[in-house]
């Protein structure tokens, strides 16, 4: 189980009609799991670029993504999709749920086409969905579901794999402050009783500020990291 993810000179420089705009600028940073991180920068600072790079749903335009001793920029497409599968959790802001699907084989789609037993994820599906409040909602579809639910029914659906790291992409968007507080406290404990890293993108400033480190990025930069000695602490 990889403790550390390694960004290694990555970059993103994406391809435009006329000019490449530079995402990210040679980012070198490591993330342990067993801290609460969180991503916080302005609109178009490059903190989604940067979560896809981390959870390699992209891959970057040079450096690599090292986790633990694993470097994914030597998987092939379908090993990165085994690994992400193995390794990662992924929450988006828009929660991404299938409208088709009820809330309890939205969490199970992770297995859909996997060889696995059937019974195995059912049943972890609804100790999630039970864990996360929504025992009585395993057949509601997402269209049923409020924003809240939505948002745990896809959080469930990050954690039915048992992944080492749980990337989540301004999760508490569209939450109003009271249920985004309690979104962030129900990951701070799902954390612990799961051990699962997390690193999370938002642009609330006072949710950040109860993560356990803060990493600011302005301009595709990192320009601040809670954990780094600052000139200020050497005074
Ligand atoms: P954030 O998540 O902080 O709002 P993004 O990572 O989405 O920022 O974007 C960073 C920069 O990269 C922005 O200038 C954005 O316009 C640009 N960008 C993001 N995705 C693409 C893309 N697929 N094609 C071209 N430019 C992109
Ligand atoms: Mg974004």
């Amino acid at each position: 189980m990889a403790d550390h993810i390694q960004l290694i000179g990555i970059k993103k420089l994406y391809a435009g009609e006329h000019v490449e705009t530079a995402a990210l600028h040679e980012i070198h940073r490591t993330f342990r799991r067993d801290e609460f991180t969180a991503i916080i920068g302005s609109s178009g600072s490059g903190k989604s670029t940067l979560l896809s790079l981390v959870g390699t749903l992209d891959q970057p335009s040079s450096g690599r993504v090292l986790y633990g001793d694993l470097d994914t920029s030597k998987l092939n497409a379908n090993q990165l999709a085994d690994f992400r599968f193995e390794r990662i959790g992924l929450v988006f802001q828009h929660f991404h749920l299938l409208p088709a699907l009820t809330a309890i084989e939205n969490v199970m789609s992770p297995f859909f086409g996997r060889r696995r037993r059937a019974l195995d994820h059912r049943a972890k599906a609804k100790r999630l969905l039970d864990r996360l409040g929504l025992a009585g909602k395993y057949h509601s579809l997402p269209s049923q579901l409020s924003g809240g639910e939505q948002q745990r029914v896809a959080i469930a659906r990050a954690l039915v794999n048992d992944p080492d790291w749980l990337l989540a992409d301004e999760p508490t968007g569209n939450l109003d402050s009271r249920n985004a507080e309690l979104f962030y406290e129900l990951l701070q404990e799902l954390k612990r009783e799961l051990g699962c890293g997390i690193i999370l993108v938002t642009h609330d400033l006072q949710l950040a500020r109860k993560a356990d480190r803060i990493i600011e990025i302005k301009d595709g930069l990192i320009v601040g990291d809670s954990s780094q000695v600052t000139d200020e602490s050497l005074c």
